[in-house]
């Protein structure tokens, strides 16, 4: 079957798509009952367990106080039971390896009871530890392989669930996978680490604004998941959308997304049936979606959940790409992730809402309706502020990746250059204060932030910028540059650290502040705050973050411009990025170093695949198919030649022309690849950005350009317009 019937394959499959005969009822089972049906909740404990260790088990979760080794047996059994109950025959410790995928390794219940049958066991060292064989998983030098081991620990503060499958169903449990020396293989350890660290800090804060003993402060996190739905006929007919994630070639269609007629239009009915499939899952699993609509590009959706505690919120999120996969393909569609699956139309992020706040107070980051509540909003807001001037470059690596630099700095989406918008009236607020100093001068106009004298502040934060990377909407910070594809663990990780940070810093004055003389908090928040927005007030910024003039004006600023993967990731290991993550005790340098290993050997290992994937579709597909339009138009020519009648045909030229640059842009991306700039892996990503990506956008406009040549009727590969519009 020659390529283009494989396209006209496709398009007949899709055409002809039977939808599934097996309709949801949500009025049979209403989507209450479902909710959570799946999970090990509080709910289910409460009932299954013995009231003492119910009680101390929900001490644990809400408090963060470290778990009494003796209750393992007996949650162990009832979480047994329970899943033996729901179809369960197997068990699996989930973990999250720095690949940023989801991994899980499955046990049977059973074990033979040495007279020929067998028992279902489970016992509370399986439950609080796994020791799956690691050696596969990516460590960045920290575990040599012959000492593959690497153990998997039960987090008590994200529920086991129940996943189904049709032929049975597994018991999962949520666990943090370290290796034998105790030092994180993972991404979940350090965001429970940086969580606790935040925790800390915050309440010292609080402390100094008079609430004694304030409860655990969480941080909260909202992700919003954008991204494509194709149909697989055409997933499977292009081998870049399936070995690389995105589409290595194609032209533009002769309509985009330029009418902007697909953003909240009515949702096609088969990505509907989908997406309430996938609801029906989530909530099974406890995950509370919540939105859904249309996105920007044609084909692109989003979904998102409401906020949870950012533990919780990472593993569901990880849930979430998986069920989405896994339902597109019970839709004859594939969803693609990736943070650029087609050239000219918008990109996937992962926009994470992010706010932190406890029990006692609620959310931190809201203003709140009274002067005294605002002040305390205001610091913590500054605290934000200063952390993230402070480690813009940290923030720009941890959403550094491959497929996120499509997005990031590209001529769309949230530039590289992270700022943040405040909205009108914050900004001036924080104006304001910053011009202040002492208390008379609130006569001049100018607002002095008094714990007991600050007016009432706009709980609204007035419009909306798209184009900020790191967004105040209103009570929560929203982090905008973060890619679809991407976990939104290591963005948590460096957000809960840095504002750990500066809370530590700000918290250190208050207290000394207030420590002198009870009376001086007013005037030392005050002068915190000044200071804050005269040493980082630059990373404000409300404009158009597309614009080139924000380039130069950054630039100006000493805002850092980390443009590609390449130079953003060595912040990591940076004296001051090191220093940060150990004093707070989230990451050593050790686990520091292995991360920015694995993360640099991911980058080359990606670009690499797709150079190769071009290389091969490029030589096998692409080529192929403008000499066979060569030959028929050559043909042509001869045959009228013969008949005396001249064909001067432009096209047969171009056609030569394009013909044989693409294959020398083959053999020049070939030799890209063949070479070696050396063991160091930073010199490998350095020739991946310079060396080989130019030598693919080279090839890929020549191939381009003989699609809008070729015959139409030779054209092997399923085109964006097929891919983008026929659902
Ligand atoms: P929009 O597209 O307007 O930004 P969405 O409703 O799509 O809004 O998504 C907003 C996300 O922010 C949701 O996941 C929501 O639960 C989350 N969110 C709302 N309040 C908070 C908060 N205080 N902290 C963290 N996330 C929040
Ligand atoms: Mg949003």
């Amino acid at each position: 079957m020659s390529g283009s019937t494989a396209r006209l394959r496709a398009i007949e499959a899709v055409n002809t798509y039977v939808p599934l005969n097996e309709p949801l009822n949500f009025s049979e089972t209403s989507a209450r009952e479902l909710f959570g049906a799946n999970v090990f909740n509080a709910t289910v404990m409460k009932a299954r367990l013995p009231k003492q260790v119910y009680t101390s088990l929900q001490r644990t979760i809400e408090t963060g106080s470290s778990l009494d080794p003796a209750l393992a047996d007996v949650v162990a059994n009832a979480m047994k039971d329970w899943a033996i109950e729901k179809g369960a025959t197997h068990y699996a410790h989930v973990f999250y390896p720095l690949t940023g995928a989801t991994a899980e390794k499955h046990d049977s219940f059973l074990s033979p009871d040495g007279s020929g049958g067998a028992l279902a066991e489970f016992a509370g060292k399986t439950l609080i530890q796994g020791e799956p064989d690691a050696s596969s998983f990516p460590n960045g030098g920290i575990r040599a392989t012959f000492e593959a081991r690497g153990y998997t620990a039960w987090d008590v503060t994200s529920p086991a669930y129940i996943l189904e499958n049709p032929n049975g169903t597994t018991l999962c449990i949520p666990t943090a996978f370290v290796s034998w020396t105790g030092e994180a293989l993972d991404k979940k350890t350090p965001l429970l680490r940086s969580m606790q660290a935040l925790d800390k800090q915050a309440r010292r804060v609080l402390e100094v604004f008079g609430h004694e003993d304030p409860a655990k402060v969480f941080a909260f996190a909202g992700p919003e998941q954008e991204y494509f739905l194709v149909d697989r006929n055409f997933y499977f007919a292009r081998p870049d959308l399936l070995s690389a994630g995105r589409t290595l070639f194609g032209a533009p269609p002769p309509k985009g997304q330029e009418f902007d007629d697909h953003y909240f239009g009515a949702i096609p009915e088969r990505v509907l049936a989908f997406m309430l499939d996938c609801e029906r899952e989530l909530f099974k699993l406890g995950i509370p979606v919540k939105t859904r609509h249309n996105e920007v590009a044609p084909g692109q959706f989003e979904v998102a959940p409401v906020f949870e505690s950012a533990n919780l919120a990472t593993d569901h999120q990880q849930l979430m790409m998986v069920t989405l996969q896994r339902m597109a393909q019970k839709h004859g569609m594939a969803c693609l992730m990736h943070e650029k699956p087609f050239a000219g139309v918008n990109g996937s992020g992962k926009h994470v809402n992010f706010s932190l706040g406890n029990a006692t107070q609620g959310n931190l980051l809201d203003p709140g309706d009274t002067p005294h509540a605002n002040a305390q909003f205001l610091v913590f807001c500054a605290a934000v502020i200063r952390a993230v001037h402070k480690h813009a470059g940290l923030l720009r690596a941890v959403i550094a990746s491959a497929s996120n630099d499509h997005r990031l700095g590209a001529n769309e989406a949230p530039p590289a250059i992270i700022s943040i918008f405040l909205g009108e009236q914050l900004t001036d607020v924080f104006d304001q204060i910053a011009k202040g100093g002492a208390t008379s001068s609130k006569e001049g106009g100018t607002l002095t932030v008094g714990v007991d004298t600050l007016p009432g502040l706009p709980k609204d934060a007035g419009d909306r910028n798209r184009t900020s990377p790191f967004a105040f909407t209103g009570n929560r910070f929203e982090f905008r540059a973060v890619g679809s594809s991407q976990s939104i663990a290591g963005p948590l990780v460096a957000m809960n650290t840095i504002l750990a940070e500066s809370l530590d810093a700000i918290a250190t004055e208050l207290e000394a502040a207030v420590a002198e003389d009870p009376d001086e908090l007013n005037a030392a928040v005050q002068k915190v705050i000044e200071q804050i927005m005269a040493n980082h007030g630059a990373v404000v910024f409300n404009g158009d973050g597309y614009s080139d003039a924000w380039h130069a004006e950054a630039e100006e600023r000493g805002l850092p411009n980390l443009r590609t993967t390449v130079d953003a990731l060595p912040v990591l290991a940076s004296d001051e990025v090191v220093s940060l993550f150990e004093s707070y005790g989230v990451l050593s340098k050790r686990e520091i170093h292995s991360r920015l290993e694995v993360y640099l050997e991911q980058y080359v290992l990606a670009v690499q695949v797709e150079a190769k994937t071009a290389v091969e579709m490029a030589r096998t597909v692409i080529y192929p198919s403008a000499v066979r339009y060569l030959g028929e138009l050559a043909t042509t020519a001869r045959t009228l030649d013969k008949l005396d009648l001249s064909f001067e045909s432009a096209t047969l030229e171009d056609a030569v022309t394009l013909a044989s640059r693409l294959e020398g842009e083959i053999a020049a991306l070939e030799s890209e690849l063949a070479k070696e700039p050396g063991e160091n892996l930073q010199l490998e990503a350095e020739h991946c950005k310079d060396g080989i990506l130019p030598a693919m956008v080279a090839l890929r406009e020549t191939a381009d350009s003989l699609e809008g040549l070729v015959a139409d009727d030779l054209w092997p590969l399923a085109t964006y317009q097929e891919m983008l519009f026929i659902k």
